[in-house]
């Protein structure tokens, strides 16, 4: 905590889905007795000028400063005059870095959160991790810089804040540090938890013509439309198993996914004995959003229990790696590691906003990154300006394969 005991956090990404539930977080955790101020000490937006200004007027303490990514649009701002406004990615950059700032939650979608979230780690933040494509891209990098800076990793995603509360003291949120205590056991295998998505029991010929609105239309979470067509093609999983391998440094081999449709046991982890330790709650991020800035503790939180008075439906399939094609890439990329990653994330982002754009079919998402990682030169060990090349080549790859 900073000198004056306040928690002081920076959401990078406030006007989004897990934004803006981190600030219904903060907010909650003020309400409890006996703990320190939370405070949104800055919050980001993109281009939704408004609903910043929305997200940062009904937060109480005010933040400090509120940035707009997009600078065109900052100068359009003419708001609230009570903070300080800063413009352009290197705004996110300085705000994840500055002292007061305690925690930094790292809330933007897609590539686009890479530059902000390393530098949050790089100054030895705590980082709430939400943006799971930093992971994809460059997870070999954040692990190097943890170690020397000695920065704190907790998972977001709902998937890895499970394994992270599964492993129990086994799991360590510095790099370096792992297994935080020797005498834990260590896992024999991390099991991902997958919705499946609204196209789980739909056949290839039909998930071949599935169309923009089928594939938005998510039956358990409600999320921002690049994780919404991630989970429908299930690159999302994919993505989760790349992100897996490096939070948690094991390799893909001790990594498995099954299809869970109620999005109540939200992962699993084995031991060598064969015990499997799940986690379960509601389909609701303020838990795991709520746990990565609170951790150790436990403290009470908006997202509601479990609901015992019902019958529970707790079921698990097998994933269908044929009908989703998109799992064995997620694979292949976590067991290749080096450019593999910032190649298909890219690919998969570019090929994201041709369909919402209604410009290719579904299945052209994942076969254009299989086909776009199959094209690349792999390497090992990249650099930082190494992967944000490849980056860049992967988008006009995607373009130019379909012709847009
Ligand atoms: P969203 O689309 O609702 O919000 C995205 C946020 O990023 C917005 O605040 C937007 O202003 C900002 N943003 C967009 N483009 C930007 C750019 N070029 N530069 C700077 N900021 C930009 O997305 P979301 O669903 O909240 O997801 C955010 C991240 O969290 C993603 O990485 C996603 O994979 C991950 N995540 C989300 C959920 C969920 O339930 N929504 C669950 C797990 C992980
Ligand atoms: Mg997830």
């Amino acid at each position: 905590p900073s000198a004056d005991d306040v928690f002081n956090v920076a959401v990078l990404g406030a006007t989004g889905s897990i934004g803006t539930a981190t600030c219904e977080v903060v907010a909650s955790l003020n309400r409890v007795d006996e703990l320190p101020t939370w405070r949104v000490w800055a919050a980001s937006g993109h281009r939704k000028l408004d609903e910043l200004n929305t997200v940062a007027s009904s937060l109480d303490p005010a933040p400090e400063r509120l940035i707009f990514s997009n600078v065109d649009v900052a100068q359009r701002f003419s708001g609230a005059k009570n903070f300080e406004i800063h413009a352009g990615p290197e705004a996110l950059v300085e705000t994840a870095q500055r002292d007061e700032v305690d925690i930094v939650v790292a809330a933007i979608v897609g590539r686009a959160g890479l530059e902000s979230t390393l530098a949050a780690v790089d100054a030895g933040k705590r980082v709430a991790l939400a943006n799971k494509e930093t992971m994809v891209v460059a997870g070999q990098l954040v692990r190097q810089k943890m170690a020397a800076s000695g920065a704190e990793l907790l998972p977001v995603d709902s998937e890895h804040s499970a394994i992270f509360q599964c492993l129990g003291n086994w799991a360590s949120v510095r790099a370096g540090d792992l297994p935080m205590d020797a005498t834990c056991p260590k896992p024999r295998k991390l099991i991902l938890t997958a919705s499946g998505g609204p196209f789980r029991s739909w056949t290839t010929d039909q998930i071949a013509s599935a169309t923009r609105e089928s594939a938005l239309d998510h039956p358990t979470w409600d999320m921002g439309p690049k994780i919404t067509i991630d989970s429908a093609t299930m690159m999302n999983k994919a993505l989760e198993i790349i992100e897996a391998r490096w939070l948690f440094d094991l390799p893909a081999d001790a990594i498995e996914v099954v299809v869970h449709p109620q999005s109540i046991i939200h992962s699993m982890v084995e031991f060598d004995d064969g015990s499997v330790i799940a986690q379960m709650s509601p389909p609701d991020m303020r838990l795991p959003i709520q746990y990565a800035l609170t951790y150790p503790r436990r403290l009470p939180c908006p997202a509601p229990p479990l609901d015992r008075t019902q019958p529970w439906d707790l079921s698990l399939e097998v994933a269908d790696r044929e009908r989703f094609p998109a799992l064995d890439l997620g694979f292949e990329v976590a067991a290749a590691g080096g450019t593999a990653g910032s190649v298909v994330n890219a690919a998969n982002e570019e090929a994201v906003g041709l369909f919402l754009d209604g410009k290719i079919r579904f299945t052209d998402i994942v076969s254009g990154c299989r086909s776009v990682l199959e094209h690349h030169t792999h390497d090992c060990d990249p650099t930082l300006a190494t992967l944000l090349e490849l980056d860049l080549w992967a988008r006009n790859e995607i373009r130019v394969r379909f012709g847009s």
